[in-house]
């Protein structure tokens, strides 16, 4: 059995009878509707794959209902015309139809056109599925699986509008861990490489579903807060300084504390990113200063206006 399902819309039976035959003996799954009402119902309860109908159906017409398909559901429709009939193939290309046929219909014509209509089907598919894992390569870190900085720049850019916009307020995390060279130096790169997996992770598991986090730099991270001012921004990162100081890690069997020196502010009305960025960063260099391991605030030159 080929994995598609086939409906056929005609309202003579002369032809839906045998064409749904042939269509079975083919392979493939079919059903049958007499007008395009009764095979709307069907489409909405069954996955259907491609519909092949007539063009002149009692009530709605075929261009009416090839219309109406394309736009709800993602089904390939083959259009089946009179030589004849007042309405042109044109019209139906024009409607989102896949293919065409004339009447009076040969079935293996018509067995050709299904499968190429199939097959581009499938390419189709395959392109937007491969689309989507590209997209996504494009913006995640390889190592850490958190978004890349690329993103970062690109997101900030759309919270920053939108905090603009509405009013909202917008804050921003930098973790940067602490002396992790000793560390690589020490246990190797592969042991450092485990750390920042492990502190992705960490990261990851103390955010709300609106917060995103990204590596920024080889062993720096960030964190776009939307919907939070300053203060409440001090507690997340906080609470992920702490959750990485209690996290032990243990390469060559000894068991060593990794620590995070963390920078926050909130997003200043109308500021650059380039700004809102820097002042995160020396936010952290503050951390770094009073001896790491900590997590320093520094506010930026106004609050947003009110709505
Ligand atoms: P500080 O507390 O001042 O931040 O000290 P530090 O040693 O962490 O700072 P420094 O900037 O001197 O060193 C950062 C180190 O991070 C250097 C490099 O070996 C390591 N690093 C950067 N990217 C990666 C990576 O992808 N994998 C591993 N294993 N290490 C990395
Ligand atoms: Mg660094
Ligand atoms: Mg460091």
């Amino acid at each position: 059995m080929i994995d598609a399902h086939i409906l056929i819309v005609d309202d003579d039976p002369g032809v839906r009878i045998p064409m749904e035959e042939f269509i079975k003996q083919s392979g493939f799954a079919a059903s049958s509707a007499t007008s395009a009402e009764e095979a709307l119902a069907l489409l909405r309860s069954n996955g259907m794959n491609v519909v092949i109908t007539d063009i002149s159906l009692p009530g709605m017409d075929g261009l009416e209902f090839t219309d109406l398909i394309k736009k709800d559901y993602d089904v390939d429709v083959i259009v089946i015309t009179g030589y004849s009939a007042d309405y042109s193939y044109e019209e139906a290309v024009d409607k989102g139809a896949s293919d065409f046929l004339f009447k009076p219909v040969r079935f293996k014509e018509l067995l050709l056109r299904l499968k190429r209509v199939l097959r581009e089907r499938r390419l189709t598919q395959e392109r937007v599925r491969m689309l989507g894992e590209l997209t996504n390569l494009a913006i995640t870190d390889g190592l850490t699986k958190l978004f890349n900085s690329r993103h970062f720049y690109n997101q900030l850019e759309l919270e920053t509008d939108r905090s603009f916009r509405y009013h909202h307020p917008l804050s921003l995390l930098l973790f940067d861990i602490d002396n992790f060279k000793k560390y690589n130096d020490t246990y190797g790169h592969l042991e450092g490489d485990k750390v920042l997996l492990r502190i992705g992770q960490t990261i990851k598991s103390c955010l709300r579903t609106m917060d995103t986090a990204y590596r920024y730099g080889g062993e720096e991270f960030t964190v776009i807060l939307p919907e939070t001012g300053g203060e409440e921004a001090v507690t997340v990162g906080e609470r992920i300084r702490s959750t990485v100081e209690a996290d032990k890690f243990i390469p060559n069997s000894e068991i060593v504390t990794i620590t995070v020196s963390v920078g926050v502010t909130q997003h200043d009305y109308k500021e650059e990113i380039s700004t809102f960025v820097k002042r995160a960063d020396q936010a952290m260099y503050l951390s770094k200063q009073n001896g790491r391991n900590k997590v320093s605030f520094l506010p930026g030159d106004s609050e947003p206006e009110a709505p």
